[in-house]
C-alpha cells in the first residue's frame, strides 16, 4: 500500500490494524468510526472523562489561544473550531474572537449548545452554508479522528479567507509516552499502545503524525508552516482523576503511582512531548 502522504511503501506495524510509511513515519490505523452509536458510547464515563481531562486541556487551550493570536493575520476576526466538543476552546477564544464551533457528537454538542454557546451539529464543511469562509480555522484533537484527512485539509484551504490561519492541535508520533507504548507493546503489553490511538472508543485515532510529515501533508495542499511547538502532555492538576478513571484501582496503589509519576514531571519537561501543535499559512493562489 502506498503512504497517503509521501506515496512511498508502507508496513506492518505492529498489530493487523496499524500500518507505517518506511518513508516519512507516518502512521495509520484501520480503526472505524462509531460516533453518536448508543452502545458504544455507554462503555465511555464522560463525566469522569470529562474532570480528567478539564485542567490539562484548558490550560492548553489558553497557550494556543496565544499562539493565535501573535500568529494569525492581525485583522482575522472570525474563528471556526471543528470538533468543539464541550466548548472550552470556544469560551477561551470567544473574548478575542467571533467563533463558531462544528460537533458532530449529538450528546456532546447538544450539552455545549445548552450552555449558550455558538455550535452546530453535524459534520465539517456540511454543516457550513455554502458562502461561509473564516479568518482561522482551527481543530483540537481532532485532525487525527478523521479518515479522509486529504479531503478535509482541501475543505479547510477553501473555507479559509486568503491569509488565512490553520491550527492544528493533535498527538505526535515522537512523544515519548507514544514511543514507550510502542516498546511496551513489542514486548506483549498491548494496553498502552490500544489506549494511545483509543482503540474500541467511539472515535478512535486512525493517523500519528510528526511535525515533518505533517507539514509535508499541508504544503502539498496549498499551506506554509508557520509555527510549530509542543505542549505539556501531563500535568499534575487532574492527574488523580486521570489515573482513576483507568479502573478499579486500590487506592494506596492509586496514590503510589500518583506520587510516582508527580516526582517525575520536571523530569518529563525534557522529553519529546506527545502534543504538538502546528500553525499553517493559507498560500497565497
Ligand atoms: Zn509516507
Amino acid at each position: 500500500m502506498a503512504c497517503t502522504i509521501c506515496g512511498n511503501k508502507t508496513y506492518p506495524g505492529l498489530f493487523s490494524w496499524h500500518t507505517q510509511c518506511g518513508s516519512c513515519g507516518y502512521e495509520a490505523a484501520a480503526l472505524s468510526v462509531a460516533i453518536n452509536q448508543q452502545q458504544l458510547h455507554e462503555t465511555v464515563n464522560e463525566v469522569e472523562r470529562e474532570v480528567s481531562l478539564k485542567a490539562l486541556r484548558q490550560d492548553n487551550f489558553r497557550t494556543i489561544l496565544g499562539h493565535a493570536r501573535r500568529h494569525a493575520a492581525p485583522t482575522a476576526r472570525t474563528l471556526l473550531e471543528v470538533g468543539s466538543a464541550h466548548g472550552w476552546f470556544l469560551e477561551t477564544a470567544a473574548p478575542h474572537f467571533d467563533v463558531l464551533g462544528i460537533e458532530p457528537d449529538e450528546t456532546v454538542g447538544g450539552k455545549t449548545l445548552a450552555r449558550g454557546l455558538p455550535v452546530r451539529l453535524g459534520y465539517f464543511p456540511e454543516a457550513l452554508r455554502p458562502d461561509e469562509r473564516f479568518d482561522i480555522i482551527i481543530f483540537n484533537d481532532v485532525i487525527e479522528h478523521i479518515p479522509d484527512i486529504r479531503s478535509a485539509v482541501k475543505a479547510c484551504h477553501e473555507r479559509l479567507n486568503p491569509n488565512g490561519t490553520l491550527i492544528l492541535n493533535l498527538p505526535s508520533s515522537r512523544g515519548f509516552f507514544y514511543r514507550l507504548s510502542k516498546i511496551l507493546a513489542q514486548a506483549g503489553l498491548h494496553g498502552p499502545f490500544d489506549r494511545m490511538w483509543q482503540k474500541d472508543l467511539p472515535s478512535p485515532h486512525i493517523h500519528y503524525f510528526n511535525t515533518d510529515n505533517l507539514k509535508a501533508l499541508l504544503e502539498s495542499e496549498g499551506f506554509d508552516l508557520t509555527f510549530s511547538t509542543e505542549l505539556e502532555a501531563v500535568k499534575a492538576a487532574g492527574l488523580r482523576e486521570r489515573l482513576s478513571h483507568v479502573g478499579h484501582v486500590n487506592p494506596l496503589k492509586l496514590y503510589f503511582q500518583y506520587v510516582g509519576i508527580l516526582g517525575t514531571l520536571p523530569f518529563l519537561r525534557l522529553l519529546p512531548s506527545d502534543i504538538i501543535v502546528c500553525i499553517f499559512r493559507k498560500r497565497p493562489a
